[in-house]
């Protein structure tokens, strides 16, 4: 009885400041870390929905990119903030789910580190090659990789990531080597392979369809429920019998653990209300991404399936970070 008594005042004390501040909440500007590099989906889905948002919520919305160990330190700022609203990121996949499946040093806990608050969008992902490449479709990209092991190399958006684990998975799957070629996100990738420096890329649609479009890159093979609109004769990963490696990648909003509830709810709606403006829509529709706008349990429970699978994968295909 004593030490309940000792405890309750302040947790109520601490419970009702906290419940004070989210009332005014937000009273200053938020800012929303792009845990890659400019020009990434992650960066160009926060870019999106951070004007509408603080329209949403009557504030600014500062977009910082944190690029660096494949996600992971954009991802710790966001874990170690101050758990006021006012610190918020950008939940990808790599962060959530896939980096913290693979590497065994991850400073952070993906599933209790951090509060979800919604996922704004699913989006496919694509192999595309430079057009210099020596094949254009899927059947002769596959036989080219085999014919040569070892001789091309892909890049992906940071060690760890949803293109580095899911490019490994797809060679194992098909029996191809190709050496894995890390960035600061899908940005400086997409440049570099634009350039051709590296023949290919693994990569999420959003970063890599404006270029497959000008002909600068090639799509070979797509991760997307089915066919998409824009690139009718890509086929699925699923149509080349590959299913495993047929999984989207996401991009939502969450911040550190311990977030009020009547900030994420601020938030949550105002993410919402965003996404249901039809030029919001477009925007992010035009992106070849769905729209998902789920509850902060939703989210945090597809975070904790998608952790769950990429662990499966990991384990299965023997990935390392070597
Ligand atoms: N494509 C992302 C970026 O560079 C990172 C990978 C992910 O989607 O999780 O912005």
């Amino acid at each position: 009885m004593k030490s309940r008594y000792r405890f309750a005042l302040p947790t109520a004390l601490v419970l009702a400041a906290g419940s004070a501040l989210a009332q005014g909440y937000p009273n200053k500007v938020i800012k929303l870390v792009v845990p890659f590099a400019p020009g990434g989906t992650t960066d160009i889905i926060a870019r999106v929905i951070a004007e509408p948002l603080g329209k949403a919520l009557g504030q600014t919305v500062i977009v910082e990119n944190k690029a660096g160990g494949g996600g992971v330190v954009g991802a710790l700022e966001t874990a170690r903030a101050a758990p006021d609203g006012y610190s918020l990121g950008v939940a990808t996949v790599s962060t959530t789910a896939a980096n913290p499946a693979i590497n065994p040093k991850i400073p952070y806990n993906p599933t209790t580190d951090f509060t979800p608050i919604v996922n704004i969008a699913a989006t496919p992902n694509v192999i595309a090659v430079h057009p210099s490449f020596p094949a254009k479709d899927y059947k002769s990209f596959v036989a080219e990789l085999k014919k040569s092991p070892g001789r091309y190399s892909y890049s992906s958006s940071g060690t760890g990531g949803i293109g580095h684990l899911q490019m490994e998975l797809y060679k194992s799957l098909s029996g191809t080597f190709v050496t894995h070629i890390p960035y600061r996100g899908a940005g400086p990738a997409l440049n570099d392979t634009v350039a051709g420096q590296v023949p290919m890329i693994f990569d999420n649609i959003p970063s890599a369809l404006p270029f497959i479009k000008e002909n600068r890159l090639v799509a070979i093979v797509v991760a997307a429920p089915q066919r998409l609109a824009a690139l009718p004769n890509v086929p699925t990963f699923k149509d080349v019998g590959l299913e495993p490696v047929n999984r989207m990648a996401y991009y939502g909003i969450y911040g550190p653990k311990g977030l009020p509830q009547e900030v994420v709810t601020k938030i949550h709606d105002g993410v919402l209300k965003a996404l249901q403006d039809p030029a919001v829509r477009k925007r992010i529709e035009d992106t070849g991404s769905l729209i998902v706008g789920n509850t902060p349990q939703q989210f945090a429970e597809q975070i904790k399936a998608e952790y769950a699978v990429y662990k499966t994968v990991v384990e299965k295909a023997k990935l390392t970070l070597e």
